[in-house]
């Protein structure tokens, strides 16, 4: 039986799983101690909880348990880690490297960075949504302290070259920082094989509680050290300061273990899910696939229907479909999606583009039904649109803005447009 809406918006957050939830449990009542409280039981408990947690969280990622440092989510993780390498790595340079395609929480910190006399090289991914590794290692300079490029994008599901860019930094003696929130989870990721330096992830894109993440920061080859941005009592060895948030950490953990075990079994069903869904989706005209389709995460598919608007598929859905056009953080302005923009989608490709994100409890019931119900939405809309018919008729209204960069052949009319 299906219930609606189907939901189909796991890059914006995830199901708390039952499993986490229930080790939480108790330490929100009987085991409600601070784990910072040294001297009785209550104390000792919660530190016990966070300790295990710990080891769950590192042995996702490849990571020794004293590498991982909780926080309140990616985001507070993402500005640790690039505002404490800048103060931290201050006398060795002010130089960073980052993407046009990063996650606000990267990007706006960098541009907070910028005001402060950061100097900031911001790399324009190709029309794949990838970085080039050969112009980042171009734009290192004697001043570079860190570059920082995401392991996969929440809005296509591009996949990074890691391991190059890893190299590179590597070479260079520059820190590599990947904001992992995406990745970690759902595709093998760790840290030592894929020489990161640091790496920030959250429990709520992972099947855990919200409110709580890592960063990640290495300890040897090179030993990282940071900045601290929350000071007070000098918890988490000093990095984050602030009572840790036990029941979250400890959810964390569970959800962390649970991945571990459950990964590859998931990843292998959600990409013939995604398959089905896209090569359903793709039987409609004029569709394409933003982002790369080699380097991408199996969950996740991002499709632009040319000629028509996302907000009124999403109308059209009436409520039975949770989709995002653009990213959910930028869903509140009408602006059109700066991550489609940057990899050459104009704005009204990118104003039509949706975003389908499956998660662990995505059933081929809900993929079929969203086939249905997309492609019947978008064949409406389409009757009923002007630019549509003109477009069947041969007059292409506005081939530039409307022209996919993965479109390989151009129609008569939208050549003769564009020149
Ligand atoms: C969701 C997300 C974040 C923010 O994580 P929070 O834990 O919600 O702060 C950061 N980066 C990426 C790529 C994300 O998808």
């Amino acid at each position: 039986m299906l219930t609606f809406p189907v939901y189909l918006d796991h890059n914006a957050t995830t199901p708390c799983d039952p499993r986490a939830l229930e080790a939480m449990m108790p330490f929100f009542t009987e085991n409600f101690g601070n784990a910072a409280s040294r001297h009785h039981a209550f104390g000792w408990q919660a530190a016990e909880g966070v300790a295990y947690a710990r080891e769950q969280v590192a042995a996702l990622i490849g990571a020794d348990p004293s590498e991982i440092i909780f926080t309140s989510g990616a985001t507070e993780s993402d500005n640790l880690a690039i505002k404490g390498v800048f103060e931290r790595y201050a006398s060795k340079g002010n130089h960073i490297i980052t993407a046009n395609t990063e996650h606000k929480a990267v990007l706006d910190t960098c541009k907070h960075l910028e005001r402060r006399g950061g100097e900031i090289t911001w790399l324009e991914a190709g029309p794949d949504g990838r970085v080039n590794p050969e112009a980042l290692e171009a734009a290192i300079r004697p001043s570079t302290i860190l570059i920082a490029i995401m392991y996969a994008n929440n809005e296509t599901g591009t996949i990074q070259p890691v391991r190059e860019i890893a190299e590179i930094a590597r070479r260079h003696g520059v820190l590599f920082f990947s904001d992992a929130v995406q990745a970690v989870g759902k595709i093998p990721v760790n840290t030592a094989l894929d020489g990161i330096d640091l790496m920030a992830f959250t429990a709520h894109k992972m099947y855990g509680p919200k409110g709580v993440g890592a960063l990640y920061v290495r300890r040897k080859n090179p030993r990282v050290s940071l900045s601290a941005q929350i000071d007070g009592g000098g918890h988490e060895k000093g990095m984050r300061s602030g009572t840790l948030n036990v029941p979250g950490i400890v959810g964390f953990g569970k959800a962390c273990a649970l991945r571990m075990e459950e990964m590859e079994a998931d990843a292998s069903r959600l990409s013939k899910l995604r398959d089905r869904l896209e090569n359903g989706l793709l039987q409609l005209e004029e569709t394409y696939v933003n982002g790369s389709r080699e380097h991408r995460l199996p969950h996740v598919s991002n499709l632009a229907f040319r000629y028509v608007e996302g907000n009124g598929l999403l109308l059209g859905f009436n409520k039975k479909i949770a989709v995002s056009t653009g990213s959910a953080c930028a869903s509140a302005s009408p602006e059109p999606s700066y991550v489609l923009k940057a990899l050459g989608l104009g704005d009204e490709l990118a104003h039509s583009s949706l975003r389908f994100s499956l998660g662990k409890d995505t059933s081929e019931e809900q993929v079929d039904f969203t086939i249905r119900q997309v492609s019947e939405t978008v064949n409406a809309l389409r009757a009923a649109s002007p630019l549509w018919q003109w477009f069947k008729e041969g007059q292409d209204m506005d081939a530039a803005t409307w022209a996919h960069p993965s479109a390989k052949v151009l129609t008569e009319s939208s050549k003769r447009r564009i020149e």
